[in-house]
C-alpha cells in the first residue's frame, strides 16, 4: 500500500505548486497525473503572462521545470487515474493520539492512501454536444490547436468561439493554415482586447460574427459546416444559413472542470466545480470534507490562469500542513 501525508491528484500548475511546498514541508507527498500529465497547459502554445518568464516560455516546458522543482524536494509523481475516493476514520490504539481520517484512492494502476487530498484535476474542453461533433471528431474536428495545428498546412480552417482561447488559436494556426475564421455568435468578445487586436491583425485571420454553427458534414473526413446567421438588426435580418466548405473545425468554446469522479464524494456546484466550504476556520481551500482540499481551474470557473491555480495550489498545500497539524 502506498501510504502518504497528502495525496495531490492532477498535474497542472496548481498540483505541482501545491506538491512543491508540501514536499518542502517534509509531508510524504504523492502527486497522480491524470490522463493529460502537465494538464492544460502542455497543449498551450507560449505562456506570456507566467511572472518570472519576460520572454515568454512554452507551456510544456514551464510544467516540466513545476514538476522538477517538486521532485527536488522529494514528491513522487506516478501516471494514474484515480476514479473513487473513499474516506475513515481511524481506530487509532494509541492513548492520546487523536482520530485520523485516511482516504483511499482507487486508480486504474493501483490504491493510494493518503492522510488528506488536494484535488486538482483542472478541466477540459468544451463540446458543441451537436451529433455530427462526435463523428468528426479527430477527423477534422479538433479542440487543440496545439496538437493538431499541424495536419492543417496549406488548408481552411475555423474556430469556433469569441475568448481568449480562440483569438490564441486562431493565431497559432496561421503558422500551419492558409486562412482561419474565427466564428462567433455574438458580435462582442469575451477575449482581451490584446488577443482580439492581435487576431485582427493577422492578414490570414477572417471573422464571420452573430453566426451560430448548426451542423458539421463531408463523408469519411470533416468537409465542412452549416451555420446561421442570427442577426437580430431589421436591416441586417438574414437568419440564413450557408454551408462553408473548410478542411478542418477547432472547438474553442470554453471548459468543463474534470469532476465527474467526484459526484457524491465531494459536494459539486451545478456545472461540476467543486464547492469551497470553509469548514476550518480560515482554509479557503477546503471542500465539503474534512481532509480534502481543492485548487486550480476544477474549483475556479472565473480567472482560470495559471498563476491563479498555481497560487490556489500554494494555498491548498499550506491549509493541508495546518490540517495535518491539528
Ligand atoms: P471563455 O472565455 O469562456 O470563452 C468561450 C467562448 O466560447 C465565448 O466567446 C462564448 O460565447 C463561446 N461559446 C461558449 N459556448 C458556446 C456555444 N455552445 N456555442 C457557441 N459559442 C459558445 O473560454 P476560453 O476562451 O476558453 O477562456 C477560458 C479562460 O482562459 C479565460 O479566463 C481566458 O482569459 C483564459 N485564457 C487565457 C489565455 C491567455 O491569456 N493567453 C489563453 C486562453 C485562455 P459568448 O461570449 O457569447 O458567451
Amino acid at each position: 500500500m502506498n501510504n502518504y501525508d497528502v495525496v495531490i491528484i492532477g498535474s497542472g500548475p496548481a498540483g505541482y505548486t501545491a506538491a512543491i511546498y508540501t514536499s518542502r514541508a517534509f509531508l510524504k507527498t504523492l502527486v497522480i497525473t491524470g490522463t493529460q500529465p502537465g494538464g492544460q497547459l502542455t497543449t498551450t502554445t507560449e505562456v506570456e503572462n507566467f511572472p518570472g518568464f519576460p520572454e515568454g516560455i512554452q507551456g510544456p516546458e514551464l510544467l516540466q521545470k513545476m514538476r522538477a522543482q517538486a521532485e527536488k524536494f522529494g514528491a513522487n509523481v506516478v501516471t494514474d487515474v484515480i476514479s473513487n475516493i473513499k474516506y475513515q476514520i481511524s481506530n487509532t490504539q494509541i492513548k492520546n493520539e487523536k482520530e485520523k481520517t485516511l482516504f483511499t484512492l482507487t486508480g486504474s494502476n493501483g490504491i493510494y492512501e493518503g492522510q488528506s487530498v488536494i484535488i486538482t484535476t483542472g478541466a477540459s474542453a468544451k463540446k458543441f454536444g451537436i451529433p455530427s461533433e462526435e463523428k468528426f471528431r479527430g477527423k477534422g474536428i479538433s479542440y487543440c490547436a496545439t496538437c493538431d495545428g499541424f495536419f492543417f498546412r496549406g488548408k481552411q480552417v475555423a474556430v469556433l468561439g469569441g475568448g481568449d482561447t480562440a483569438m490564441e488559436e486562431a493565431t497559432f494556426l496561421t503558422r500551419f493554415a492558409e486562412k482561419v475564421m474565427i466564428i462567433h455568435r455574438r458580435e462582442e468578445f469575451r477575449a482581451s482586447p490584446i488577443m482580439v487586436d492581435r487576431a485582427k491583425k493577422n492578414p490570414k485571420i477572417s471573422f464571420l460574427l452573430n453566426t451560430v454553427v448548426e451542423e458539421f458534414y463531408g463523408d469519411t473526413a470533416l468537409r465542412g459546416i452549416r451555420v446561421k446567421s442570427n442577426m437580430t438588426n431589421e436591416t441586417n435580418k438574414t437568419n440564413m444559413t450557408e454551408n462553408l466548405e473548410l478542411d478542418g473545425v477547432f472547438v474553442a468554446i470554453g471548459y468543463v472542470p474534470a469532476t465527474g469522479f467526484l459526484k457524491g464524494i465531494v459536494e459539486l456546484d451545478g456545472k461540476g466545480y467543486i464547492v469551497m466550504k470553509q469548514k476550518m476556520e480560515g482554509m479557503q481551500t477546503a471542500t465539503s470534507v474534512e481532509g480534502i482540499f481543492a485548487a486550480g481551474d476544477c474549483v475556479d470557473s472565473r480567472y482560470r490562469q495559471a498563476v491563479v491555480a498555481a497560487g490556489m495550489g500554494c494555498m491548498a498545500a499550506l491549509d493541508v500542513e495546518r490540517y495535518l497539524q491539528k
